[in-house]
């Protein structure tokens, strides 16, 4: 294999620029960045992500070439810095860096001092006159070599240290002499021959060659390939390989190394240097806490003349990057050097204050910092209590980070407790080995969701996030003992009504009580941020709710409609589901046409709350929809029932007509069968009970508050032009019916929902009876994909995830390539036939942001998203509205 001639596969630090991350990584371009503006930076080079690319798809053989260039630019920088690698007397050293365009955690880790050997040690320390730093050089790099390259357990090396610093009483590292560190590299060296069965190479060259080789491999390494699923970053991305002339922090007192933050990355604040050093030191023994970092602000006093040129630097690369930035810096000998800027993590309180500060400062304007500097998911954590993370005690088990904030409550095994005990106003904790649509009312009255098995996909996962409420699912440790009404995990025993805490945003779970931070809905930073959004989006955001609670909540967090209210989950309640069983078990019309008059007033004051709540602004309403098995008794419960009367001899005979009646509607496949409009064509007068409901309340509403309330009713699963056509002429007919009965009139709209494939390929035919169409992609993409979701998720789903035969979950995010066509030819076809035809969707979708963005792609009017999901779909959709604006 080799690639295209005349492709460059390497490119000096002072070729690049920061526009170049997709072929040089984040690292390397931002080092070519910090060159190109005359910072201090080590010199160096970078092998592409196209030569990894190749390297990987070339069955792991170098690319043609690439050795050559490699050559060429190592003799350009051994020129450069006067010095050879290899050279006995005064040899250079290298670091070798991975860096990908996303920063990624669990790529390989970098190897400092690249270039020593038993020899050229000794140059090293001739040259210095310093052998201690030679040796701790040298050491340094067995150790990372061992580790990152030749795979040998750092453990071994960590060992040895130990040893020898409890050997010479020394409580440190840098309290080892020269002599002990050449020990310690004669011992390094042992455990390397001993893991591997080879001495360490002492060609330099040959160093190189197999670390530029691991970075690549790397690329395909176990905990490379999660971090990529997890983050939905695809494989072919590739990894650059930075190889860059050392600096020296450990050289002795006037050098050290350090990470800072041009603003604090927990609460946002600006003008104070943030961060932490170590005198002494080198790379990563900041974060590996070797020793006790120092405070920033320590170093004016210690090296002031690099502190001042530091936070000048710092400034610079502010402004440059327009965002908060992350550095790596190391001092040697008194001179600072730069090694690294990235734009830094934050919380998500720092990151509202850094976006609004930053406009307010005239560094950005606030289209740029809505688009770049606003992360719409993390939004979300600003709206729950969070887990004070400084402050929070060990986790006792981790699992799946399944929906996010922090509860704290009492441990409860079972649902009906927990609902119970909600109702009563107590917090509490359901613990489950995992949920099922039964637990339903239990985590309604619940604080949070712990459940043994699922991942982000599970029931728990799903419901939770829905509700807006924290979940922890997956903690494998859990063992239940239910006969002793208790669970042990990480070696506690957990009683029912012991208290825990559950981090949904982490994923840990704690004993007791941990301290949390406490929501911030009127967080001053995010209400700006959010005028941003309204100002720049095109999409309105309307949200799902079935409830005047729900419609309520969902207009306070600014919904301009409900996109999807359904007319079911008001038959559930315990006061109705009787009379629902027996309209569905009615031996015929006259029997089923008393059900429904008995339902009707229910329906009516529903309606009456929720188009009040939501005051003149957009309500959709399907008609019912769910398959009928959902609302009625169990068939084996039932069958079981009537065996057992049947052998004591007596058999009631209601339950015997019960029985026959469930058996007549049972259906193999519910899902499929009859439900929605084909439901409404074999019993018309369901619908039409349900219009005259809609009908009857609207205009009460109406009377009531002297508003118009705006009504779009919607039916259900739709699949052929003449299902709509009748059921709209039912529709009508129904509602002038209730008018004149009234005396007064009003408009609405009738619309479909397009959940079945058939329907958006049939869209033209089908939007001739519509004033509406709502993309269902919810059961869009179960029935384009023909997934069951219940089965899927936590099945073969989590399996495909896991092969990368789907990028993401596309029950959360929108299949652009498939169920996305499927969206976008519905609507072009749609429109081509009624222009003014009404766009939106409701499936899940309509509060994940890539989904969004689709969405204003697409060009459909409207997201409708769960009431807690409305800012986080406000911000996607003006990020969207922006995205590909040029920055300023
Ligand atoms: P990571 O992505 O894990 O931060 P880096 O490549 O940035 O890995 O390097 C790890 C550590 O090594 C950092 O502290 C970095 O500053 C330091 N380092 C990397 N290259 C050099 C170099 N050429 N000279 C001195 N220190 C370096
Ligand atoms: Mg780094
Ligand atoms: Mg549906």
């Amino acid at each position: 294999m080799s690639t295209t001639v005349g492709t460059k596969l390497v490119y000096d630090f002072s070729e690049g620029s920061r526009e170049m991350r997709d072929l040089l990584g984040g690292k390397g371009a931002n080092v070519a960045e910090m060159t190109r503006l005359g910072l201090p930076v080590p010199r160096g080079f970078t092998i592409t992500t196209e030569a990894c690319m190749a390297y990987l798809r070339g069955g792991h053989q170098l690319p043609s070439g690439l050795d050559a260039e490699v050559d060429e630019h190592l003799a350009r920088l051994e020129e450069e810095a006067g010095r050879r690698l290899g050279d006995l007397a005064d040899p250079l050293l290298v670091s070798v860096r991975s860096g990908a365009k996303f920063s990624m955690p669990g790529m390989m880790d970098t190897v400092l001092n690249l270039g020593l050997n038993d020899r050229s040690v000794e140059g090293l320390a001739e040259r210095t006159g310093n052998p201690r730093f030679a040796y701790d050089s040298y050491r340094r790099f067995i150790s990372m070599f061992g580790d990152v390259v030749a795979g040998v357990d750092k453990a071994a090396f960590e060992h040895a240290l130990d040893e020898m610093k409890e050997a010479r009483g020394a409580s440190a590292d840098v309290d080892l002499s020269a002599d002990d560190l050449r020990e310690l590299v004669a011992r390094y060296k042992e455990i390397y021959e001993r893991e591997r069965g080879e001495e360490f190479p002492q060609d330099p060259r040959a160093q190189l060659d197999a670390a530029i080789r691991a970075v690549f491999d790397s690329w395909d390494n176990r905990r490379a390939q999660d971090y990529r699923r997890l983050n939905n970053i695809p494989w072919d991305l590739g990894t650059a390989v930075n190889v860059q002339q050392m600096v020296f922090g450990n050289t002795g007192e006037r050098s050290g190394t350090g990470v800072a933050f041009t603003r604090n990355n927990t609460t946002g604040e600006a003008g104070e240097p943030f961060g932490d050093f170590l005198i002494n030191a080198q790379g990563e023994d900041v974060v590996a806490g070797i020793r006790t970092p120092r405070p920033l602000a320590e170093l004016a006093t210690v090296l002031p003349e690099a502190y001042e040129q530091l936070i000048e630097t710092m400034g610079l690369l502010e402004r440059t990057y327009r965002n908060m930035q992350d550095v790596e810096f190391t001092i040697e000998d008194g001179r600072l050097y730069m090694l690294q800027t990235r734009n830094g993590q934050r919380s998500a309180p720092a990151m509202a204050r850094i976006a609004v500060e930053m406009v307010d400062e005239g560094l950005v304007t606030s289209d740029e910092a809505l688009r770049d500097l606003v992360d719409a998911e993390q939004v979300r954590q600003l709206l729950l209590p969070q887990l004070d993370v400084t402050n929070a005690p060990e986790p006792v088990a981790r699992g799946v980070n399944a929906s996010p904030g922090a509860a704290v409550g009492a441990v409860v095994f079972e649902a009906d407790e927990a609902e119970r005990r909600g109702k009563a106003g107590e917090r509490v904790i359901l613990v489950r080995d995992e949920t099922t649509p039964d637990d339903l009312h239990g985590m309604i009255g619940a604080q949070g969701i712990l459940t043994a098995r699922g991942g982000k996909t599970s029931h728990a996962a799903i419901v939770a996030v829905g509700m807006g409420k924290p979940a922890v699912t997956g903690v494998s440790e859990i063992e239940f003992d239910m006969s002793e009404g208790a669970m042990s995990v990480g070696g506690h025993r957990i009683a029912a009504g012991d208290v825990i805490t559950i981090d949904g945003t982490g994923g840990g779970v704690f004993l007791g009580e941990a301290p949390l931070v406490p929501p911030q809905a009127d967080n001053p930073h995010l209400i700006r941020i959010l005028e941003w959004a309204d100002g720049a989006r095109r999409l309105r955001v309307r949200s799902n709710a079935d409830t005047p609670e729900d419609a309520q909540r969902a207009r306070e967090f600014g919904a301009e409609g409900i996109g999807l209210c359904r007319t079911e989950h008001m038959f559930f309640t315990e006061d109705r589901l009787p009379i629902v069983q027996e309209m569905i078990l009615a031996a015929g019309e006259a029997e089923r046409l008393e059900a429904l008059a008995r339902l009707r007033p229910f329906q009516e004051e529903d309606f009456v709350g929720i188009l009040r709540a939501m005051d003149g602004l957009p309500v959709t309403i399907r008609l019912l929809d769910p398959p009928l098995h959902e609302f009625l008794p169990s068939l084996t419960d039932l069958t079981v029932s009537v065996a057992l009367q049947r052998e004591r001899g007596s058999v009631d005979p209601e339950d015997e007509r019960r029985l026959a009646r469930v058996q007549e509607l049972h259906e193999l496949n519910p899902m499929l069968g009859m439900r929605g409009c084909r439901l409404a064509i074999e019993w018309p007068e369901v619908y039409r009970m349900q219009v005259a409901a809609i009908v009857s309340a609207a205009l009460r509403v109406r009377e009531e508050t002297g508003t118009e309330p705006q009504v779009e009713i919607m039916i259900p699963l739709v699949a052929f032009e003449d299902e709509l056509r009748i059921l709209r002429a039912e529709v009508m007919a129904e509602a002038e019916r209730v008018m004149e009965e009234r005396g007064g009139r009003m408009d609405f709209l009738v619309g479909t929902m397009i959940e079945v494939p058939r329907a958006a390929l049939t869209a033209a035919e089908i939007a001739r009876q519509a004033d509406f169409f709502s993309f269902g992609t919810n059961d869009l993409t179960q029935t384009t994909l023909a997934f069951s979701r219940d089965d899927a998720e936590g099945k073969f789903l989590t399996r495909y995830l896991q092969r990368n035969i789907l990028s993401a979950n596309p029950f959360e995010t929108l299949d652009v390539a498939g169920v996305g066509q499927l969206v976008r030819m519905a609507s072009e076809r749609a429109r081509s036939v009624v222009p003014a035809i009404k766009l939106g969707i409701c499936g899940e979708h309509g509060g994940d942001p890539a989904s969004i963005r689709f969405c204003h792609e697409v060009g459909l009017d409207y997201v409708s998203c769960s009431p807690y999901r409305v800012q986080i779909a406000r911000i996607a959709a003006g990020q969207a509205a922006l995205a590909g604006t040029p920055s300023g």
